[in-house]
């Protein structure tokens, strides 16, 4: 059996080694590291993948929730709705800008954005909704969409975990998650499930001139080069980035499969462990697990994870503390108690491995370790 991995890019690598080593080879041969062909390629295909109208490829996705902002010209002091319960990058943006995070809970069983504590958020001041698409499925999008019509806001879909999950809206129409809302933004960090060898992100819009806008922005405020008319970022795809991106697209439908199959596995092995709550599927969204999330209880998840680690299983808590309880976030307006499901979400839950690789003799033993630590 090989090693069991969190992530396993080294196996998905010797499998597609052959097409990579002759895209990246095919990369260094034309020199055009910045902006050359492979990054307009991949830009066609992933604008054609989603469905959506433009690609705007940028460094990495916390430039890309950052670009967002700068586009839509929130102004500091502006509030920016977003969930407790999430990866930093989305409020680090908010607090850079100098815009002010609103927090709201989650849902205790999708872990994704309420969308009646963002109703019961919204201020005169509050300009935006960043719903996060957490571990793979969309957030109940109709709802947000509706109340941001209502009141006039923008909608950032932070889609970094979920490319290529399916949200059903409620009228039957079918929508790719990140573009639903004015702008979606993702990132193609080598762990996330279109991830490149190295940093990579993007934005999506249906909106020409918002992609206008983000493509000057991502490129120094520049249409015309030295010729400046905001002010920007420096925020580029790579060319060799682009060509690994482009052959995992292609394999992007099977990848989300062979995830869908490790996750039902381990969905019917838990079912009867009574410590162990299995993730929720939305009834309106594909799930593309990017990450495969239990919530524990009545048992120390910290000892069950190196109860794991000894016998070479990797576990990981995401996220172990809440935004508005870390130490960089800590803000007057927040304190202990206030997003009560997120905090007993932090206290409880455990991701296993979970990606592309994983085979039927990995999970047996997967699953064999937690029930002998749950005592099953
Ligand atoms: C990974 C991630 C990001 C940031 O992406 P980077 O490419 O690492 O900057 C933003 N939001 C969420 C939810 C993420 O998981």
């Amino acid at each position: 059996m090989n090693p069991i991995q969190m992530v396993d890019l080294k196996v998905q690598y010797q499998n597609i080694k052959a097409e990579v080593d002759a895209a990246l080879q095919n990369v260094m041969n034309n020199t055009a590291f910045i902006n050359g062909p492979e990054v307009k390629a991949f830009q066609e295909e992933l604008q054609s993948y989603l469905g959506v109208k433009h690609v705007i490829p940028c460094a990495n996705g916390t430039d890309a929730l950052q670009i967002a902002m700068m586009a839509l010209d929130l102004q500091p002091g502006d509030e920016v709705i977003t969930a407790s319960f999430t990866y930093v990058a989305t409020a680090e943006v908010i607090a850079l800008l100098k815009l002010k995070p609103v927090l709201v809970d989650v849902d205790p069983h999708t872990f994704n954005i309420d969308p009646a504590a963002i109703e019961k958020a919204i201020t005169p001041k509050t300009k935006a909704i960043v719903p996060v698409h957490l571990f793979g499925q969309c957030a109940d999008m109709d709802p947000i969409l509706e109340i941001a019509r209502k009141h006039n806001l923008y909608v950032i879909e932070d889609t970094a975990q979920a490319i290529g999950a399916k949200y059903t809206h409620r009228d039957g129409s079918v929508s790719t998650a990140g573009c639903m809302g004015h702008i979606g933004a993702t990132s193609f960090f080598p762990s996330k499930n279109l991830g490149c060898y190295g940093d990579g992100g993007a934005l999506f819009t249906n909106d020409d001139q918002l992609a206008d806008s983000m493509r000057m922005i991502a490129n120094h405020g520049q249409k015309v080069r030295y010729y400046h008319d905001s002010i920007g970022v420096n925020s580029r795809l790579d060319s060799m980035q682009a060509a690994i991106l482009r052959i995992k697209l292609r394999k992007l439908d099977e990848y989300t499969a062979a995830r869908n199959k490790a996750a039902d596995f381990y969905d019917r092995a838990f079912a009867d462990v009574p410590q162990l709550t299995t993730p929720a599927r939305a009834t309106n969204s594909t799930h593309v697990f990017h990450q495969y999330t239990l919530v524990s209880s009545g048992i120390d998840r910290f000892k069950m994870q190196e109860y794991l680690a000894s016998k070479n299983i990797p576990s990981m808590v995401y996220y172990p503390v809440p935004l508005h309880m870390q130490k960089a976030y800590t803000d007057p307006r927040y304190k202990e108690g206030d997003f009560p499901i997120t905090e007993e979400l932090c206290k409880h839950v455990i991701s296993l491995p979970m990606h592309t690789e994983l085979t039927q003799e990995q999970l047996d033993y997967i699953v064999q370790e937690v029930k002998a630590f749950v005592g099953q």
